[in-house]
């Protein structure tokens, strides 16, 4: 090429950057949206399994063509293998606590969170999840409680007293009772409750509405949305909102005010599925996360004055990419693990091996094991004999000696993170959890968090 050809090349480039810079809208210093993205058990294995798996080699996922990454340890106080509810903990507070402790310190005092500061700065604030909002990782952002499971019913009374502009998600077996298919005891009924105080109460894909302004609890299961991979085998009328289309209606109501808001969206069905041993099931749930990040990368485009971080609290399951891993296999799988284990056990018809292998594409099942997936007492624990055997096959490994009474199945290598929009570019480098919301909260001036100090060395180094 001759000088001249480079020159006139690089003038017509820089002409083209000018104008594509004079008709995007300026991107202030400080963000006057965040959004906060959790990928539930999206540890960099699960990543790197999920492309290698789902896209052309050389693809990328979107997520990875943001402009700044940053590792981020994740150990909690009470074990180097951190749980959902400590790194949420840790994400919404600034402070590390034990395993199973949801928004309090290793003491059990409450923690003020992200979305406690946002609201005093007359933020508006959303939760977008496809788990049971009551779920540990939405919980850390407003509810106090030391054990994530045997409390998710004071947990959706906290979501309720805290009280989100926008809550999109399942779980509203925790708040009506038995009379209701849910699981109160106490007689109150949160839905009707939500009500009065003004939240329109959303329960069917057909009730999302774009053009609604008002707040708005919404639950559209009465535990978990469906895995990605399960979605299509339900009826479309019975068929609850994708997670995408979840982010796009809160997005929606969210901006629809003049405030700034602050928007927390999980994946959090990425750690079901590793805990499951269902690799299939996590590279779906990852993919579909990914076309959640397109949506949001999307509104970015139109509101570059918006701040996104995405991160995971933990890896989950130990899962391990072989050079004897079998490629192919998995075009046969159609459902996930968990789908073919509920299908098992809530039958009281003789056991049909010829569904299982038909559903997970591997015709070794035997009558045996898939007896043994019906007897087993835990419904965890048989979904993990399906998921181990179909994992052999698959030639996938797993952490297959872990203890359920710990963190089931997490492992504690660093995860990413990965930022665009204003302030993005301090978000580098190997941070901790806990830098994540001091930083943040930093940027945007507002009062500091109590900070990591907060919850180190207090409580036991045990689960
Ligand atoms: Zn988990």
């Amino acid at each position: 090429m001759t000088n001249r050809l480079v020159l006139l090349t690089l003038g017509a480039v820089s002409l083209f950057l000018l104008t594509r810079a004079a008709h995007r809208p300026e991107a202030p210093a400080k963000p006057r949206h965040v959004i906060l993205m959790i990928g539930d058990g999206m540890g960099p294995s699960q990543v790197s399994f999920a492309r290698n798996l789902e896209l052309e080699a050389g693809e990328r996922f979107s997520f990875e063509s943001l402009p700044t990454t940053a590792l981020v340890s994740t150990r909690s106080n009470s074990n180097p293998v951190t749980d959902s509810a400590a790194a949420a903990t840790a994400l919404a507070s600034g402070s590390k606590t034990n395993n199973r402790h949801v928004g309090v310190d290793p003491h059990g005092v409450a923690l003020p969170t992200l979305t406690d500061l946002a609201q005093r700065q007359g933020w508006r604030i959303g939760y977008v999840t496809n788990t049971a909002i009551t779920h540990a990782t939405p919980a850390a952002f407003y509810a106090e409680v030391e054990n994530r499971y045997t409390q998710t019913d004071q947990i959706a009374l906290d979501l309720l007293e805290q009280g989100p502009d926008v809550v999109l998600g399942g779980g509203w077996r925790d708040f009506v009772g038995p009379v209701g298919f849910g699981r109160r005891l106490d007689g109150r009924n949160l839905l009707q409750e939500a009500e009065d105080q003004g939240y329109a109460v959303w329960r069917f894909r057909d009730d999302l509405d774009l053009a609604y302004r008002g707040r708005v609890l919404g639950l559209f299961a009465g535990n978990h949305l469906p895995m990605q991979l399960d979605r299509d085998q339900l009826p479309p009328a019975v068929r609850p909102p994708s997670l995408t289309e979840l982010t796009r209606t809160a997005l929606s109501l969210l901006k629809g005010s003049e405030d700034p808001f602050f928007l927390m969206v999980e994946g959090g069905r990425i750690d079901h599925a590793g805990h499951d041993f269902d690799a299939k099931g996590v590279a779906a749930e990852l993919v579909d996360f990914d076309g959640v990040v397109r949506e949001v990368l999307a509104f970015v485009d139109e509101h570059p004055d918006t701040l996104v971080l995405l991160t995971a609290d933990h890896a989950t399951g130990g899962l391990a990419t072989n050079d004897f891993a079998h490629w192919d296999e998995f075009d046969d799988q159609k459902a996930s693990v968990e789908w073919v284990t509920l299908g098992i056990r809530d039958t009281e018809d003789p056991v049909d091996t010829a569904y299982v292998r038909e559903m997970l594409g591997y015709s070794g099942f035997t009558d045996e094991l898939v007896e043994r997936v019906r007897r087993e007492a835990s419904s965890y624990e048989a979904k993990r004999i399906l998921g181990r055997e179909l994992g052999f096959h698959q030639g996938i490994s797993w952490i297959h000696d872990v203890d359920p009474f710990n963190t089931g199945g997490h492992t504690g290598e660093d995860v990413a993170l990965y930022a665009i929009g204003p302030g993005a570019e301090r978000f580098q480098g190997v941070l901790d959890n806990t830098e994540i919301p001091t930083l943040l909260v930093d940027l945007l001036g507002w009062p500091p968090l109590p900070g990591p100090a907060r919850g180190l060395g207090a409580g036991t180094y045990a689960n």
